[in-house]
């Protein structure tokens, strides 16, 4: 069954379009990033991601379509690669008569309008870092990032201007907030903010800031076990391997209509909800709306989508809704399907056989990686279940506690990656400590590898699969959240002395956030405490972040130094053996 599947399946694809990589183990022994290099205009050495992604195309194919927006109510608005070379560089001028300096950070908090996209553009292009914000952060999430990459300019919208007002006190950084008015034709509150027509109306186009390999051009806030967040921060040399998985992994080829379901605040909106398909010159698809299954089906048939890239939540909810509703719209210019965020199960990729034709093909990365590192491709077999092969040109191995590369197959270890490749994350932001502590020596003398956080197995034909987490990050829905994070703000309620925050497994989100308080003397337990502290969480850290459940224990497990064993909890919470106890304080 598995074999006719998978050769169903590469046959749809050879009879759409013969794939970028027709044959992996071929481009694997000969790939080079100097030759990826020499496929970008890189003018007099300058890189920067605006011109790759932008101001090239612009130059040979200016009436091109670079973007096709649909607005939340259905309206369709279009712009070519000319609009959006014209619209940043105003913005870039915008943002130097802001007094906003090469290298200075500039926050997103953005719906998907297409004036963002300008603004992150015009930020690149001007040499200042963008840093984007998820949108259904609250505002501790929200101020922690501005203060920790210091931010002078937040750009955002009406509805999501509250939130930026509500920490404006607590961030000193922020010189300026721009407002990018609705369509319906609200503006931010005059005064407090500068609007961002009116900034636009006049404004000049800006050249391009000579910007090199190693200038930052992003920050992306993840999250870790503990502390809080870690500002993973890259550079504009990165887009070698948003071009170069564009091409080979995502396969874009210039007649395609290509659409990334992420949002922009995370790094899969960033990477590859931007700078894969532009920089590859690619017409890419902008939902201003969220999911529903109905009008994702109706945006594919609509638009003609060629390539889909999207996630396991989204699957998991599609395969929910039923194949009856695919069924009802035409999704025959679907030719190649993707999927990244989190573990695909294999019924995921069998199921976009049954609905549309195609499988899903999964992918592995991360935000420090910047870029796809382990993928399925259009020329090989998918293996359900696998992330797939090494991209070319990286070179991702398992390792033992010691560092040293396990290389029987099917033994479980540490997914770690060989240093160097271009688009690697280059500090942690303003955290030297944190960031070298990703980085091992190979003690048989190879080169370095950085260590991802995930446990994964390769199997004797070289596809990896994902074990697990190697720590306490809980990915729900595709995104890390930091136990740390919510615990912090568990324990500021007057009733919670000490909080544990796992993930716990859930049938569609992957996991959710789940939280174990135990309570100052004088408070009692009840359900309105409870419903109290998701209130307390979800105002103070925003729905994506704080705890979907909460339960109240006598006491939290703690080593003898005090640290709450989340492992611990999360075995007592799924009935799984409690592992080796012997930290465990005593009673
Ligand atoms: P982020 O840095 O927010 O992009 O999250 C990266 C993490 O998501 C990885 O370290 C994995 O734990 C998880 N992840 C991403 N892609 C996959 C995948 N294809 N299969 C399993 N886990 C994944």
């Amino acid at each position: 069954m598995t074999t006719t599947y998978e050769e169903i399946a590469k046959d749809l694809a050879a009879l759409k379009s013969p794939p970028n990589m027709p044959d992996y183990e071929a481009l694997r022994a000969s790939f080079s990033w100097d030759t990826v290099r020499a496929e970008l205009d890189l003018p007099n050495g300058v890189v920067n991601l605006a011109h790759e992604c932008v101001d090239r195309h612009a130059a040979r194919n200016p009436a091109k379509t670079a973007m096709i927006w649909e607005g939340a109510n259905g309206s369709v608005e279009t712009y070519t690669f000319e609009d959006m070379r014209r619209e940043s560089a105003k913005f870039a001028s915008v943002l130097a008569s802001l007094g906003v300096q090469r290298g200075e950070r500039v926050f997103f908090l953005m719906d998907r309008v297409p004036e963002l996209y300008f603004a992150v553009f015009g930020t690149l292009r001007r040499g200042a870092v963008i840093c984007p914000l998820f949108s259904a952060f609250g505002p501790d999430p929200i101020a922690e990032r501005i203060n920790r990459a210091e931010g002078c300019v937040v750009v955002t919208s009406p509805a999501l201007y509250p939130k930026i007002e509500a920490v404006r006190a607590r961030t000193p950084s922020v010189r300026q907030v721009v407002v990018i008015g609705d369509r319906a034709g609200r503006r931010g509150p005059e005064g407090a903010t500068l609007d961002y027509a009116t900034l636009m109306a006049g404004a000049p186009e800006a050249p391009l800031e000579p910007t090199a390999n190693e200038d930052w051009s992003v920050i992306h806030f993840t999250s870790g076990t503990t502390g809080l967040p870690k500002g993973g921060s890259h550079v504009h040399g990165a887009v070698l391997g948003h071009y170069a998985t564009g091409k080979y992994v995502q396969d874009l080829q210039p007649g395609d209509v290509y659409w990334c379901t992420a949002d922009p605040g995370w790094v899969t909106g960033t990477s590859y909800g931007m700078f894969a398909p532009w920089s590859n010159g690619v017409t890419s698809l902008i939902y201003e709306g969220g999911f529903s299954s109905a009008k994702w089906f109706e945006l594919i048939q609509r638009h003609r989508v060629t390539v889909w890239y999207t996630a396991p939540t989204a699957i998991r909810l599609l395969m929910k809704a039923g194949l009856d509703i695919p069924r009802r719209f035409d999704l025959s210019s679907l030719r190649y399907t993707m999927s990244v965020g989190e573990p695909l199960n294999p019924e995921g990729v069998v199921w976009g056989l049954e609905a549309f034709g195609l499988p899903f093909h999964d992918n592995w990365w991360q935000t420090e990686t910047g870029s796809i590192m382990i993928a399925n491709y259009p020329a090989l077999p998918i293996r359900p279940g696998s992330m797939g092969k090494p991209f070319p040109g990286v070179h991702p191995g398992i390792i033992d506690d010691h560092y040293r590369e396990v290389t029987e197959p099917d033994v479980e270890g540490q997914l770690a990656v060989r240093v160097p490749w271009p688009s690697m994350m280059r500090a942690y932001w303003n955290d030297q400590e944190r960031y070298d502590s990703r980085f091992k020596d190979d003690p048989d003398g190879g080169p370095r590898w950085y260590i991802t956080g995930d446990r994964a197995r390769r199997d004797a034909d070289g596809y990896f699969w994902f074990v697990g987490r190697d720590d306490d990050v809980i990915n729900t829905a595709g995104h890390l959240v930091g136990p740390f994070e919510v615990e912090s703000v568990l324990i500021e309620h007057p009733a919670v002395a000490e909080a544990g925050v796992i993930g716990k497994p859930d049938p569609v989100a992957m996991e959710v956030v789940k939280a174990f308080v135990a309570l100052n003397d004088g408070y009692a337990w009840s359900d309105q405490l409870r419903r109290e502290l998701i209130g307390h969480a979800r105002a103070r850290l925003g729905p994506g972040v704080a705890p979907r459940e909460i339960d109240c224990l006598d006491h939290l497990p703690k080593t003898r130094s005090g640290k709450i064993m989340r492992r611990l909890l999360k075995a007592r919470e799924l009935g799984l053996p409690e592992g080796d106890t012997s930290t465990l304080e005593e009673d």
